[in-house]
């Protein structure tokens, strides 16, 4: 376990706001984990569980505590018919401090027969690999479920806590379970994804078992195949504009990640948290509502949807600059951090755009990113 202390929150977290952590320590192996709650209550401080920080807010005070980080590595193929297990550590698991984000080193080839199974394969990732790296892995082996979710930002073990989505698919799609610390009985275990409670952009790991599990690992299970079609609207269109034919694993993330380097920022030039709200979900009576008064309404599988973006838009905020905040010119739900320094800043921006929206729609947005407090 690397043990630092005070490090500035703004290092470690995208928005790049906040100011020291009293400690920092970066944990290796499933037993490290127990360790590094045992320093913790040897020193009577609260912790935080932190990934890339492209989720999490810092605060201007920093935080007095232990902030914990998964640098397991490594990835380990289940095959379908009980053989032996392909495994492979892809990474040293050196990684220092500032640079989070790994390479995957080569990757193991399938045994020959698997080209011609269809069957699911279960990929067992540990909780410090980079996401996109793991995407870009399944890719590699021509296997769907997660192509969608290409160029998200963050460590695989934050993957499930709000169950990320983009492009039509989300992790609780293809999650099956997740090996934990349990902080309650200071025992590790297994959880299902039915234990996890999914929904959008939530899982009982940022809701009724907030701070309880630390995620050492994650196991998926993916298809040899493609993503079925009709996909979503953007790659749609895109896929008709450039008269794409390819709908591979790997293409697909091509086109998302095309999409997005058109549209969000990336987290290394440009300090921001992503989706700064979340959508709106209206039961059938509210969206009937909201369709009756002119307004967009996406009736989806996961639910009757109103793009937080829009409303954004339809306030005027699209494009401007905020308490040192700039809403997005590409994606209005998205704050860019372009000049402002502190917390409150952010709180001020937030609360404007909240309240602008309110008044004119009279529906409150919520904040996606997590506090760190
Ligand atoms: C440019 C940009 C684009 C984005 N696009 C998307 C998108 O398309 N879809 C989407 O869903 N999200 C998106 N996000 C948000 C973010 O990428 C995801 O939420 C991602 O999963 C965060 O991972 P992280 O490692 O950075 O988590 P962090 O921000 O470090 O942590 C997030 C939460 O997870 C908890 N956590 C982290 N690791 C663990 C662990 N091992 N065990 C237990 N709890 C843990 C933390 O305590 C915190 O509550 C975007 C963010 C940015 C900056």
């Amino acid at each position: 376990m690397k043990v630092n202390e005070n490090i500035l929150i703004s290092s470690l977290t995208t928005m790049r706001l906040g100011g020291p952590a009293r400690f920092v320590l970066e944990v290796e192996t499933p037993e490290e984990v127990a360790d590094a709650y045992g320093f913790a209550e040897q020193y009577h401080l609260p912790t935080f569980v932190l990934g890339y920080g492209a989720n999490t807010i810092g605060h201007d005070e920093g935080f007095n505590g232990v902030i914990i980080i998964n640098r397991m590595k490594g990835i380990s193929i289940e095959t379908p018919t009980n053989a032996p297990e392909e495994k492979s550590d892809l990474a040293s698991g050196q990684s220092s401090l500032s640079e989070g984000h790994k390479t995957w080193a080569s990757a193991p080839e399938r045994p020959e027969e698997r080209e011609l199974d269809h069957s699911p394969i279960k990929l067992k990732i540990m909780g410090g690999e980079y996401w996109d790296d793991v995407v870009e892995y399944a890719c590699n082996k021509d296997l769907t479920g997660i192509e969608a979710l290409s160029k998200i930002p963050g460590l695989a073990g934050a993957a499930p806590v709000q169950n990320i989505g983009a492009y039509g698919q989300e992790i609780a799609d293809t999650l099956v379970e997740i090996d934990v610390y349990d902080t309650l009985d200071r025992t590790y275990k297994t959880l299902s994804r039915a234990d996890l409670n999914f929904s959008y952009r939530k899982s009982i790991l940022n809701t009724t078992s907030k701070n309880r599990y630390f995620v050492i690992s994650i196991t998926l299970e993916l298809k040899p195949g493609e993503m079925p079609r009709p996909l979503y609207n953007s790659i749609e269109q895109y896929i008709a504009t450039f008269n794409i034919t390819d709908y591979s694993p790997m293409s697909i993330r091509n086109i998302v990640s095309t999409i997005r380097a058109n549209k969000l920022p990336d987290p290394l030039v440009q300090a921001s948290a992503g989706s700064f709200f979340k959508n709106i979900y209206l039961d059938e009576s509210a969206a009937d509502a909201a369709e009756a008064k002119g307004y967009p309404v996406y009736r989806g599988k996961d639910g009757n949807k109103i793009n937080s973006g829009w409303l954004i838009e339809q306030a005027g905020l699209k494009g401007k600059l905020i308490h040192g905040f700039r809403v997005s010119d590409k994606a209005a739900l998205v704050l860019i951090n372009e000049s402002a320094k502190s917390y409150q800043d952010l709180a001020n921006a937030r609360n404007e755009i909240i309240g602008k929206v309110y008044d004119k729609y009279g529906f409150w947005l919520e904040q996606e990113p997590v506090e760190l407090q």
